[in-house]
């Protein structure tokens, strides 16, 4: 059973956002489209397990405090007696493996050894089954994804999945009887309810409210060049069309990730859509999506 899809991380939701309408430096750009990527090959191994999800819970990203430290797990698979759990790393191009390090063959640089960040999840997670009085194995794998990645003197005595080889790893766990117990459902809810919503390490850049471009992009190509035509919304790159109303929700909605503590108020908005529209279009919208508060020209929506 499926317990928790993905979603994106609120890091990689405002940095999407920030990307469209401010210019990230180098270090926040790299930043940024290393998580793309990491969710781009999470979602392609969460696609692949649906295969196990009749009797094993699967749990994707899941983030748990243990003894007071943070840990982030890709995918958890619960099975009778056996916790499955898996780092997924969507690397390209040729890689080789010296001395416990990954370097890149093209550019010789040195990437994070996935198995030191796996090996300290795996403790955690038994940590975590300890405090709890949950006896099970937990069984730690890094999954390389992509296709397109080759890993040059990878040691086979490593829990590492190589792309040619990760079909057989699910199938193999699927070929595994698995008759799910009451247990393994309470140790699945428990995982689940101790899932922290957000993630204290998150990188974020300092941004301000007026160094934002204003505006409502095209939520098919993101290009700003969108006109109005009634009540319709049509991009001039890619020809996509939105209702009106539908993208000044959208667009509040990304006010709010960017600006959580700032209240949406419709002076704000119609700010923020920078459209050739009247407040009293954008105050229908929020009437119809958010809950007023107040009947004063200070009132916001939540
Ligand atoms: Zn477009």
């Amino acid at each position: 059973m499926l317990l928790k899809e993905r979603t994106e991380s609120n890091e990689l939701l405002v940095l999407r956002s920030l990307n469209t309408r401010m210019a990230l430096d180098d270090k926040e750009n790299y930043h940024y489209l290393n998580l793309e990527k990491g969710y781009e090959g999470e979602i392609a191994f969460d696609a692949l397990t649906d295969c196990l999800a009749d009797d094993r819970y699967l749990i994707h990203d899941l983030q748990l405090e243990v003894n007071g430290g943070y840990v982030q797990l890709d995918s958890v698979i619960v099975t009778p007696g056996i916790i499955h759990l898996i780092d997924v790393k969507n690397f390209q191009g040729d890689c080789y493996y010296d001395s416990d390090k990954l370097f890149s063959v093209k550019t010789q640089r040195e990437y994070k050894n996935p198995l030191t960040q796996l090996k300290r999840s795996a403790t955690s997670l038994r940590q975590f089954l300890q405090i709890h009085k949950q006896n099970y194995t937990v069984d730690a794998h890094v999954v390389f994804i992509n296709p397109e990645f080759t890993l040059y003197k990878a040691p086979m005595d490593q829990p590492l999945v190589l792309p040619t080889q990760v079909n057989r790893f699910i199938n193999k766990m699927k070929q595994t009887p698995s008759t799910l117990q009451a247990k393994d459902q309470k140790l699945a809810q428990t995982l689940l309810s101790l899932h922290l919503v957000k993630n204290p390490y998150e990188s974020l850049p300092h941004y301000t409210y007026d160094q934002l471009q204003k505006g409502i992009y095209c939520k098919h190509c993101r290009s700003f060049m969108v006109f109005r035509e009634s009540n319709v919304l049509v991009c001039k790159s890619c020809k996509d069309r939105e209702v009106l109303r539908s993208a000044i929700i959208r667009n509040t909605k990304e006010y709010r990730l960017l600006f959580p503590d700032d209240p949406i108020t419709v002076q704000r908005i119609f700010d923020w859509c920078d459209l050739d529209i009247t407040t009293h279009t954008i105050s229908r919208a929020l009437n119809q999506h958010f809950i007023k508060c107040g009947v004063t020209s200070d009132s916001y929506y939540q």
